[in-house]
């Protein structure tokens, strides 16, 4: 096992991998930028080295300095969080250069998942069903028009590079397949410098189901149950849950099923997440696989009982999984809210600032994962996420109940947050009957907000 891992991520994930650490007896050096030399990870870890300026491409996207550190301090890993380096394969073929194991899974394999239009061949390759669409990067819009033909609208043109929702341009019908091609392709230009875009078929209201797989170098393959994340804004999941409640025990199999194909096409040797959308009529299909520890891996974690955390740093240490695929049980559900630093009334204006008093809410079933504490600043430079709010209850009612009680205890003064709108979000009638799917934020956000300034008014 590792002695020392360098923690190259920040926020939430950098708490959950350094204390992970601790309690496996491994010592952290936390990397930071100069905006973070106050931050909770900096303090909690064994040592620190700063490795550069605030924004990210000086610091946490800084290669060089990410390795130098690493060297300087000897540690044999190096555990990249999400975002970030976490799926730069640039990175991991630095690591390795360098002989510092990247937890994740191998340079080739980031890079043949990060480029997800040749995902999704490789994926058809191997009998996991994928959208209906183009088999290739795309020449120019003539061609996107006459895949689009074929089809049928609506269309969706998505960036091979993309990510974070950005590079994706829908087309309702003909008309506008050429704006939103050339949208698309230059927010990827600017974006991820890659302007290679692809078509798929738009599925009307779908949910959003991803499984979470484990491997290992020994050969070892495992799925670990789905989480539905299908509340969503702007295609940035907001609210996740374990298991998804509109699968039957078919789909269910057949999904699993699936993401194990995507799993062993690559020989897939880490945490990693396979994404589909799943259509009303029950056809689900494969849309991308994201090759890291995700933001939402505790809901996961909550109805298993495993951590993958763990899990993550020994199958990257060479260790075999330290289950079996018949250990793992699904108990409960669990549902996480993502708490970020925004105002909603605002169009979700970020709100970095001072945290002038903070209180968590916990209990029986209440988790939270957070790197902030009481007089924290909430750093302008990087992702709104501050916290994360999970509960775990036998039923998704009682679940939801518990969100409720949470989030009504949680208490952030200093910068606006979205604690009010996932509170409402708790009571909506849709989303408890489970019936949603990606757009329902953007279709009832107006109605949310609209009852949040009420409910203010008659506070004052
Ligand atoms: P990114 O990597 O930018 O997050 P994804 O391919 O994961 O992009 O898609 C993000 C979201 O967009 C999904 O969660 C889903 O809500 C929506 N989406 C993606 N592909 C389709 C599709 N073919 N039809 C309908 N919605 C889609």
């Amino acid at each position: 096992m590792f002695k020392k891992i360098l923690v190259a991520c920040r926020g939430e994930i950098a708490m959950r991998v350094i204390r992970c650490c601790q309690e496996m007896g491994i010592e952290t050096v936390q990397a930071y930028s100069e905006a973070d030399r106050g931050s909770l990870p900096v303090q909690f870890a064994t040592e620190n080295v700063c490795i550069g300026p605030p924004a990210a491409s000086g610091s946490y996207l800084n290669i060089p300095a990410v390795i130098a550190a690493a060297k300087a301090y000897h540690c044999q890993a190096i555990h990249p969080g999400y975002g970030f380096l976490s799926e730069n394969a640039d990175f991991a073929e630095a690591c390795r250069e360098n002989g510092i194991v990247m937890i994740g899974p191998s340079a080739e394999v980031i890079r043949r998942m990060g480029d997800k239009q040749s995902a999704r061949m490789l994926m058809k390759k191997n009998d996991v069903p994928v959208v209906p669409g183009s088999d290739g990067i795309l020449k120019n819009v003539q061609e996107a028009e006459q895949i689009a033909e074929k089809i049928g609208y609506p269309v969706l043109l998505k960036a091979t590079a993309g990510g974070g929702g950005r590079g994706m341009r829908i087309a309702a019908e003909a008309s506008e397949l050429e704006k939103a091609y050339e949208e698309a392709q230059a927010e990827a230009l600017a974006a991820f410098g890659n302007g290679d875009l692809y078509l798929e078929k738009l599925i009307v209201s779908p949910r959003h189901i991803e499984v979470q797989i484990l491997g290992d170098s020994q050969g070892h393959l495992l799925t670990l149950g789905e989480r539905d994340c299908s509340i969503q804004r702007r295609n940035q999941k907001l609210i996740e849950e374990a298991p998804a409640m509109i699968l039957n025990k078919h789909q269910r199999a057949a999904l699993y099923k699936a993401a194990f194909r995507a799993g062993k096409a690559v020989n897939y040797t880490s945490v990693g997440t396979v994404e589909f959308v799943l259509s009303p009529d029950g056809s689900f299909y494969f849309i991308e696989m994201n090759t890291r520890i995700q933001v939402e891996h505790t809901v996961t974690e909550m109805v298993t009982g495993i951590d993958l955390c763990r899990e993550q740093i020994r199958v990257a240490a060479g260790l075999p999984v330290s289950f079996r695929q018949s250990d793992v049980v699904i108990r409960g559900h669990a549902i996480e809210c993502r708490v970020n630093a925004e105002n909603p009334a605002k169009n979700f204006q970020p709100s970095p600032g001072t945290v002038r008093f903070l209180h968590f809410p916990a209990g029986f079933g209440v988790r939270c994962e957070s790197a902030m504490y009481n007089g924290c600043t909430i750093s302008p430079y990087y992702d709104s996420l501050i916290a994360k709010i999970i509960v775990c209850a036998p039923t998704r009612l009682q679940a939801i109940r518990k969100m409720r009680m949470a989030l009504e205890e949680m208490t952030v003064e200093g910068p606006d947050t979205n604690i009010n709108f996932l509170y409402l979000i708790m009571f909506d009638q849709n989303y408890l009957l489970g019936n949603f799917d990606t757009l329902f934020l953007s279709r009832d956000t107006g109605k949310l907000l609209n009852w949040d300034s009420r409910s203010q008014r008659r506070k004052r």
